[in-house]
């Protein structure tokens, strides 16, 4: 099936208007990707028709929530083929989801001295929260360094891991480099040698299907805003097993069986236990609709359109001269450079100028900032309505900053 590109681009309504007096070219979905009519009007007649808080009301409107909300729920699973919706906690995002199992599994779990592996090329979002475990409970970290090309070295983890090591954290596909970790490898090894394993696939599941118990993780976690669903709503799967001995996190309402005061409270099985508080409904019907959106078009079909347009972008753009291109050939999503000597942040706004959008700066990966010995980075990212023509126009734009700028 050829990809229904023209569809796909109508569908989302931002793409449609200029920036800077020229069309624009949105090259930034691995920040937060745009939102198709679908989820908008999802969200929109939720709001218009359906909307009342869920779990606690007898009233109609508040058992249809509720209901569509479980449905989501269920969709979540499917999407990731999780055995049941009960290993799906609705989360705020990735970040949240990491803070979670940190502040969960991680306090139930890790003890004075054990060692957690993570990579160099995390984003902080998967470093900062293991730290301040780490610096409570006196733990090690240990770091899966990277070859000069950006990728895992497999053959390193099996030194990496001590009798003490007792979690691997990694993501599954890198926001700067597009690195796509061969995490069907990895997490058998790492789960022989008895290690729980945590999946970051905020930079993943928008680019190819991800099937959880085929891999064998223990948690993966995403974000909805990125899958061209709403902001602050994300997934936490983790291993029913696992999620029944975590404790809860966040405390009070939706995540009780019963409070006493007397005698003390009791919690909710999972999923439940870890959504305190009202959710955001909003968000979550958003989510249904874009996983709905993805699905309907076909995973496959958008990998297969993302690298036919990656390889076109890697080749165009290794012609702009003294460009920097960072990470290897084969990549998902993004395009991570530095044009000669100028800051990221001089080229990025010279691009916006011309109408398109990228990201530039640390990209909440210091460390690998650190690894290539750079303060910043530019990224363009290709998402699944990005055209040629919008790769020519950031090539073009490029020649032409070179120019001007030698
Ligand atoms: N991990 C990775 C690899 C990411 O790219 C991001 C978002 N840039 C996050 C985690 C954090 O996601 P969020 O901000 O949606 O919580």
């Amino acid at each position: 099936m050829s990809f229904p590109l023209e569809r796909v681009r109508s569908d989302f309504p931002v793409l449609s208007r200029e920036v800077n007096g020229q069309p624009l070219a949105y090259l930034d979905s691995a920040a937060s990707a745009q939102k198709p009519r679908q989820v908008i009007q999802r969200e929109m007649s939720f709001f218009e028709q359906g909307y009342a808080a869920v779990h606690r009301g007898i009233h109609t409107m508040s058992a249809e929530a509720t209901e569509q909300m479980e449905n989501v729920r269920t969709q979540a699973a499917q999407f990731m083929n999780a055995a049941s919706a009960e290993e799906i906690v609705f989360v705020k995002g990735s970040t949240e989801a990491i803070n979670l199992v940190a502040n969960t599994w991680g306090r139930e779990f890790l003890q004075p001295g054990d060692h957690i592996i993570l990579t160099e090329m995390e984003h902080h979002a998967n470093i900062v929260p293991w730290q301040m475990l780490a610096k409570e409970r006196d733990l090690h970290i240990d770091v899966w360094h990277l070859t000069p090309q950006g990728e895992l070295d497999l053959s390193q983890l099996e030194s990496l891991i001590t009798p003490r090591t007792k979690l691997l954290t990694l993501a599954h596909v890198s926001n700067v480099l597009g690195t796509v970790n061969p995490i069907e490898k990895i997490i058998p090894q790492a789960k022989a040698a008895g290690l729980t394993v945590l999946v970051d696939g905020a930079q993943a599941v928008m680019h190819h299907a991800v099937d959880v118990q085929a891999l064998g993780c223990d948690f993966y976690v995403w974000s909805g805003h990125k899958l061209y669903g709403p902001t602050g709503i994300g997934i936490l799967y983790g291993r029913k097993a696992l999620l029944e001995q975590m404790p809860p996190w966040e405390g009070g309402g939706s995540m009780i069986k019963h409070v006493s005061l007397t005698e003390g409270t009791t919690f909710a099985a999972a999923p439940w236990r870890f959504e305190a508080g009202t959710p955001n409904t909003g968000g979550i019907m958003g989510l249904g609709a874009a996983i709905e959106y993805v699905t309907e078009l076909g995973l496959e079909n958008i990998h297969a359109y993302e690298q036919e347009l990656m390889a076109y972008a890697l080749k165009a753009m290794e012609q702009v001269p003294d460009i920097q291109i960072y990470g290897p050939a084969t990549r998902a999503g993004v395009i991570a450079f530095n044009l000669g000597k100028h800051h990221a942040y001089d080229v990025g706004s010279f691009l916006d100028q011309y109408g398109i959008a990228i990201r530039t700066g640390h990209h909440c990966a210091m460390p690998l900032m650190s690894f290539y010995g750079v303060p910043a980075m530019c990224r363009a990212s290709l998402a699944m309505y990005n055209t040629r023509e919008e790769v020519d126009r950031l090539v073009a734009g490029l020649q032409r900053i070179h120019r001007l700028l030698g």
